[in-house]
Formats: C-alpha cells, sequence, structure tokens
C-alpha cells in the first residue's frame, strides 16, 4: 500500500511529517513548485488559542507548544487582544471560562484596564478584552514553518513530486489524502467524495501610521466592526471579515474596502490612525467550510479529506497532521473529530478571523 498525499501546502507537509515520524513514507503531489496561489504562503501566520469551540481550543494548546518545543522557527510572542461589545457580553463570559478550563492563559480586562495598557485606545464602548501576555500566542512566518516540515519530510525520505498525480497510476489498496486548500473539493469529487468546502477571497493590507509603532502590539481583533492589525516590520497589517468575496476567480485585493477598514482602524485608535497610508495590500483564499466554518476531517474508504480552516489552517497544521496520521494509520485519537466530520450537526466557531 502506498499513501498519497494530493497537495503539498501547510496541512499536506505537517502530514506527511508526523506519518514520516511514524515511519512511513508516503508520496506527496504539489502541482505549484512557486506556492504562488497556496493559502499558507499568503496568510498572517498568527497562532491563537481564543476560540469559542473545544475542538478549536485543544488544536492550537497542542500546535503552538509543537511548534514552539519541536521546531526551530522563530516566533512572535506578542499574543492575541480581542475586543467584544456589550452585544458580546455572553460569549465572552462562556468562551473565557472554556479557554482557562482547558488550560489557556486568556485573561479578561475591563476597559478600565485596557486603557491603561493602551492609551491610544477608544474603549468607550467596549465590554471587556481578552489578552494573553504569556508568550502563548503570537505569529510566525507561515513560509518558514512550511520549509521547516519539508525540511524534515526530505530528510525522512518522503517523495515530494511537483507536478499532476494524474500522470501517476494510483493502486485501489493506495490510501489516498486530500490536503489541498479549498481545491480538495473537486479533486475529492473525482474521488467520489463530496466536500462542502469553498475559497473565500480575503484581502489584507499594508499600513503605515505617521506616529511610531506601538511597543509590543498584539493582534488586535475588534470583533464588532471585523477589523484586525497586528504590527508588521515598521508598520501594520490589517484584515477585515466584511471584505471577504466567495468562490472569487482571482486574487486581485479587495482595494475599494480599504475605506472601511481605515473607518474602523480610526475608530478604534483614533491617534494613531489618524494620519495612516495604505501602502499595499495582498489577498489569499480562505479555505471555508459550507456547512459552518470549521475544518472538516474525515475518510471515506480509503479518502482522507482535510481542508476548511478558513484562517486558522497554518496554527493548527501539527495537530491536523497528527489527527489524519492517526486516522490513516488506526492509532487511537489525540484529539475528538465529530465536530470536524462531514455529516456532523453544524457546529459554529464564533471567532473566525
Ligand atoms: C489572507 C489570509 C490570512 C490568513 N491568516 C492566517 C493566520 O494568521 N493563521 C492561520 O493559522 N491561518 C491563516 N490563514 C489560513 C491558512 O492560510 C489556511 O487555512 C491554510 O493555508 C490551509 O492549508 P492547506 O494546506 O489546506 O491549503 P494551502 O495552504 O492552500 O495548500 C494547498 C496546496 O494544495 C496545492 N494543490 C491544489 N490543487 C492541487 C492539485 N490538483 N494537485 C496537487 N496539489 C494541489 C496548492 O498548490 C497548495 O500548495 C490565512 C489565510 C489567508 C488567505
Amino acid at each position: 500500500m502506498t499513501i498519497r498525499i494530493i497537495g503539498g501546502g501547510i496541512i499536506g507537509m505537517a502530514t506527511a511529517y508526523h506519518l514520516s515520524v511514524r515511519g512511513e513514507r508516503p508520496v506527496v503531489y504539489e502541482i505549484d513548485r512557486a506556492y504562488e496561489t497556496a493559502s499558507f504562503a499568503r496568510s498572517c501566520g498568527g497562532l491563537r488559542s481564543q476560540f469559542s469551540t473545544p475542538g478549536n481550543i485543544l488544536m492550537s494548546r497542542y500546535s503552538i507548544e509543537f511548534i514552539k518545543a519541536t521546531t526551530d522557527v522563530p516566533f512572535t510572542p506578542n499574543g492575541y487582544l480581542l475586543l467584544f461589545d456589550e452585544s458580546r457580553r455572553g460569549d465572552h463570559d462562556q468562551t473565557l471560562a472554556l479557554q482557562q478550563d482547558l488550560g489557556a492563559s486568556t485573561r479578561s480586562l475591563s476597559p478600565n484596564e485596557l486603557a491603561q495598557l493602551f492609551p491610544d485606545m477608544h474603549v468607550g464602548d467596549l465590554y471587556r478584552g481578552c489578552l494573553t501576555t504569556d508568550s502563548s500566542e503570537g505569529w510566525i512566518d507561515p513560509v518558514v514553518l512550511h520549509g521547516w516540515y519539508r525540511d524534515q519530510c526530505r530528510a525522512a525520505g518522503v517523495d515530494i513530486r511537483y507536478g499532476d498525480y494524474r500522470d501517476d497510476r494510483f493502486a485501489s489498496s493506495d490510501t489516498i489524502i486530500i490536503t489541498a486548500g479549498f481545491w480538495t473539493r473537486d479533486i475529492a469529487c473525482r474521488f467520489g467524495v463530496d466536500v462542502p468546502v469553498q475559497g473565500e477571497k480575503h484581502t489584507v493590507f499594508q499600513v503605515q501610521t505617521a506616529r511610531p509603532q506601538l511597543t509590543d502590539c498584539p493582534l488586535v481583533a475588534d470583533l464588532e466592526s471585523g477589523v484586525y492589525f497586528r504590527p508588521e516590520g515598521n508598520g501594520y497589517i490589517a484584515g477585515y471579515d466584511g471584505n471577504n468575496e466567495g468562490e472569487a476567480e482571482d486574487l486581485e485585493p479587495n482595494w475599494p474596502s480599504w475605506d472601511q477598514v481605515w473607518e474602523k482602524l480610526y475608530h478604534r485608535f483614533p491617534t494613531l490612525f489618524d494620519a495612516a497610508r495604505m501602502t499595499g495590500a495582498w489577498a489569499g483564499y480562505y479555505d471555508s467550510s459550507t456547512l459552518d466554518q470549521n475544518a472538516i476531517i474525515d475518510c471515506h474508504d480509503n479518502i482522507h479529506v482535510a481542508t476548511g480552516f478558513t484562517g486558522r489552517g497554518l496554527m493548527h497544521s501539527p495537530a491536523v497532521g497528527l489527527a489524519v496520521t492517526e486516522q490513516v494509520l488506526g492509532i487511537a485519537p489525540s484529539f475528538d473529530l465529530s465536530g470536524y466530520r462531514l455529516g456532523r450537526d453544524p457546529l459554529q466557531e464564533k471567532y473566525v478571523i
């Protein structure tokens, strides 16, 4: 039996890595050697445990520890700050308790405490903010993590082939793992498996401010407005969940939405973003499940699929690679995958950033 992985992005390479650690030598097929449209290479590199479902929190806890302890990928430990207005009081109270129960170090701050830490922030319309300050959340360079998996795989004898998997003859006894982002839908269809996932174009803007960068600034996600930003270089990058475009044909950034993004940044940090300039932008595909925006990890006979990670495929890649490996090899699972199965009841993740 040969294990064949179609899609050599971050999930495919993480899966090949975990398989190789267990003595397997899978073949990985990647259609694009330059990774021009792959989502991981266009991601913001964020790692966080602030989610609303136990599965996503536990996958983050495992994955962040794995990246810090097992790889040599540089990690910027500035944390995440999620901002809640009054309408999200219930979500805040419930998910803070859940995250803390599951071992996350999320702290909740009142508007006054937020204003002391971030004097430039407008806090008048906030209920509370959730922050980590113990280096448990932050960001990495996604391409460096992918390169780490790839190098480990090569050293272990994994066969990485650049080109079309259809050029090879597959035996009916082969195990097929499809980890091709939202393209998984079309590939899985060829193998008779229906995977409800689509590519949603998500734009990230590069921003320069006249004022110096905030010291040790976390990734700030304003749940009310849908805008997030974090430091990058000597400026910032910023995204907005209100400008995602479903089933986009191209990856041209959503330029006109900059005005809305700026207004929301200015609302929250008026003095910081007052004289801000947008200096560039890029866009990439969020691989989004059309069921409920939660990931899909499942198998049908010898066909395994892992996709639908929206804005968390990079950070969850260590856990997902392990989960798929255990599924393929029939090893006792480290994670409860019931919330990720194809036939599940919808399970909404509230914090899609
Ligand atoms: C703008 C943006 C910001 C993001 N920010 C974050 C973040 O901060 N943190 C986070 O965790 N996640 C983030 N994400 C999400 C994350 O990038 C994705 O969830 C993740 O990359 C999914 O990994 P993947 O391996 O499934 O897909 P991909 O990374 O897209 O890899 C799929 C691979 O399959 C290949 N492929 C396609 N068709 C075929 C075929 N026929 N044969 C062989 N290979 C094929 C592609 O070329 C590609 O290399 C972001 C995404 C975007 C777009």
